[in-house]
């Protein structure tokens, strides 16, 4: 099902041009307008869905099949050598647009593309603790 109001499905339907790089009976994929790099792609269901949390397992499962040979595809025709694949999940993940998308993002060593990872540590027990609410979760 595609959604009037969606630019992601109406670039999907041709509706608004895009730059396409893949179109498959479940699954479309093009250049992002505000690239990080050359070759950053977004790949997308066609099915509408706001992100991984609603997303139908099959569509899920259908789209994310194209990663692996997308991103060998992009990483030979840039020369890149590495690759971010990106899902922002809800306003807080910095997701702007609400189609579940996929960024395939082209990386070189020294690109300083500026993402930041501040990584810290885990204080004492707080590891074990977030670990089992998350067990917990997943059983219920
Ligand atoms: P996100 O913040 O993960 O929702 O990312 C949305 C992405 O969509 C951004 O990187 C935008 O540059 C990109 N974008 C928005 N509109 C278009 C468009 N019409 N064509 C291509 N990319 C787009
Ligand atoms: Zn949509």
């Amino acid at each position: 099902m595609q959604k009037s109001d969606c630019i992601f499905c109406r670039i999907a339907t041709g509706a608004i041009p895009s730059l396409r790089i893949l179109d498959t009976p479940d699954s479309f994929a093009f250049l992002d307008v505000g690239p990080l790099a050359p070759g950053h792609a977004l790949l997308i269901p066609k099915q509408h869905s706001e992100s991984i949390l609603d997303v139908p397992e099959d569509v899920l499962h259908a789209v994310t099949a194209h990663l692996s040979p997308l991103a060998r595809a992009i990483m030979r025709a840039t020369g890149a050598t590495g690759m971010n694949v990106l899902q922002n999940t809800g306003e807080s993940g910095g997701q702007l647009v609400l189609h579940l998308h996929f960024h395939l993002i082209p990386r070189r060593s020294g690109d300083n593309l500026g993402f930041r990872w501040n990584a810290r540590k885990y204080s004492a027990g707080e590891g074990e603790a977030v670990q089992t609410a998350i067990l917990n979760e997943l059983r219920s």
